[in-house]
């Protein structure tokens, strides 16, 4: 089993800004990603708030990082995480955590899960059957130009999608969560907010009712090793800058406690 110092669980903007923190404080840090680098933001075409590149793409801001965070002999690994355990015995305090194909072991954690968004009711999964469903209109909704779609959810983001799709497809119906999805619709684009991915952790550390990571802007968990950072932990304003503020601030909390300071 391969050691290591720290583990980070996701590769967003939380994850890698702690990577390059951790990395260059000469951690042996691994990062741990089950799709590709970069996070919720990827598909963004134009992030017009992030200081300092105004306009820049998702895409082209996460590439940016991922190569920043390369520089500091950080390691990562494209596997999801499915269950971490503290372990028992020994001098100092290690932590297990599994993959779906591997195992490794380190001596603190930064959690950095982001979120994902949120499924259909049962109800309305049902209905949908085995129409396709999609979560990104800018993604999927080429493939349905010409075509009768649907639009579940009533925020902002289903606004956006709903315009975004007016441009491509014959039609586009508009429906509610609760909502049963119209019959001749021939794809269903999901925009009913997010939810943290924090389902594998157990009870490794305290969760909020809705599933975030409890932690102040310290970003220490419940469990003495184990920080958070980014979207998955309970904070008031879920965006790239604080969850880069927030990698920066788990890995100087995790590089004291690993120094024992
Ligand atoms: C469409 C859209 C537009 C947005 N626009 C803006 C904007 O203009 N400006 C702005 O400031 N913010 C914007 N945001 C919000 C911003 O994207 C988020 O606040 C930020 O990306 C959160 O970063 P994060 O690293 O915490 O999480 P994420 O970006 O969600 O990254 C978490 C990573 O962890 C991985 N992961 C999860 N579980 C596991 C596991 N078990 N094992 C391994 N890996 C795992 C995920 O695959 C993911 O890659 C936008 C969000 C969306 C969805």
């Amino acid at each position: 089993m391969k050691e290591h110092d720290i583990i980070i669980i996701g590769a967003g903007i939380a994850g890698m800004t702690a990577a390059i923190y951790t990395g260059r404080a000469g951690l042996r840090t691994l990062v741990l990603e089950q799709r590709v680098q970069g996070g919720q933001i990827i598909n963004a075409r134009k992030i017009e708030n992030w200081p300092g590149d105004y306009g820049v793409s998702g895409a082209d801001l996460m590439n940016k990082i991922y190569h920043q965070m390369n520089n500091f002999g950080v390691e990562i690994e494209f596997e999801a995480v499915v269950e971490i355990h503290e372990k028992s015995g020994g001098e100092k305090k290690q932590f297990l955590v599994k993959t779906e194909d591997s195992e490794y072991s380190c001596g603190a954690i930064i959690l950095a899960m982001g979120t994902e968004p949120r499924k259909l009711s049962k109800k309305q999964a049902a209905d949908a059957g085995k129409r396709p469903i999609s979560y990104c209109a800018t993604c999927d909704g080429a493939l349905y130009k010409d075509k009768t779609v649907v639009v579940v959810g009533s925020g902002n983001t289903a606004k956006h999608e709903m315009k975004y799709l007016e441009g491509i497809c014959k039609k586009v119906y508009h429906i509610h969560h609760d909502e049963p999805i119209p019959e001749d619709a021939e794809a269903v684009f999901v925009a009913i907010g997010r939810v943290p991915e924090t389902g594998f952790l157990g009870g490794l550390v305290d969760l909020d009712e809705n599933g975030y990571v409890v932690a102040g802007e310290d970003c220490k968990t419940s469990r003495a090793g184990v920080f958070v950072a980014g979207d998955c932990r309970t904070k008031d304003l879920r965006q790239l800058v604080t969850a880069a503020g927030d990698g920066a601030v788990a890995a100087e909390a995790a590089t004291k406690y690993l120094r024992g300071e």
